[in-house]
């Protein structure tokens, strides 16, 4: 996992850093509230691991802004205080769970695989006019249904789901075959052919741009 510390204790923070690299996690780590709301909103982590009281803005305010910056990246609040409406404040505030200080590390480790492990992408996907269910499986576009194979639907909503980003031919490989196909063969040519014939050219879209060589970008926006 890729985990951020927002902790102003600089030797609860180091503590955190080499215990969790040690875990086996990448690990960044702010100081101050506004440190942490910038470094959380320019990179995508898998967990925060936010202390209650931080110099400049303190943790509740940071998760605040977070949500509501849509961001939902998992947080587990770190707070010395044990007084239930500071913990329901927390909670409110967006965090995931909390944890009172003083903890035990291996406590720190099961409570971040859990919130991580909860925060699930949303089932549903939108983009554009494009509707992707992912716990039902189904596409719509402009409101009528798209028969998609189980690799097709797995290509698209790898592709959807980074809008506006490139994905790597590689990456497709990896998350859809588990990297099960030489990365030479055409299959995801063919594939990409395949969603380009039934969620675009029937609907007069280009939402599948290739980038040579390199992968393919998902544009929302007509074509
Ligand atoms: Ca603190």
């Amino acid at each position: 996992m890729r985990v951020l510390v927002v902790e102003d204790e600089l030797r609860l923070a180091d503590v955190l850093r080499r215990g969790l690299s040690e875990a086996g996690h990448t690990v960044d780590v702010a100081h101050t509230g506004p440190e942490g709301l910038l470094a959380a909103g320019a990179e995508a982590y898998d967990a925060v691991v936010l202390d209650w009281m931080l110099p400049g803005q303190d943790g509740p305010s940071v998760c605040r802004a977070l949500r509501s910056a849509g961001n939902r990246t998992p947080v587990l609040m770190l707070t010395a205080r044990h007084a239930v409406p500071d913990r329901v404040a927390g909670l409110d505030a967006g965090a995931d769970d909390y944890l009172p200080k003083p903890f035990s590390f291996d406590e720190l480790l099961a409570r971040l695989r859990v919130i991580a492990r909860r925060a699930a992408p949303e089932p549903l996907l939108t983009a554009d006019d494009l509707q992707i269910d992912r716990d039902r499986r189904t596409v719509t576009r402009a409101g009528e249904a798209i028969s998609l194979t189980a690799r097709e639907f797995d290509v698209l909503v790898l592709l959807a789901g980074r809008a506006g980003q490139v994905v790597t031919r590689y990456t497709i490989l990896d998350e859809v075959w588990d990297g099960e196909t030489d990365l030479r063969s055409n299959v995801i040519d063919v594939y990409i052919a395949n969603l380009r014939a039934k969620v675009d050219r029937p609907f007069g879209r280009a939402s599948i741009e290739t980038l040579r060589g390199i992968g393919y970008r998902f544009s929302l926006g007509p074509a």
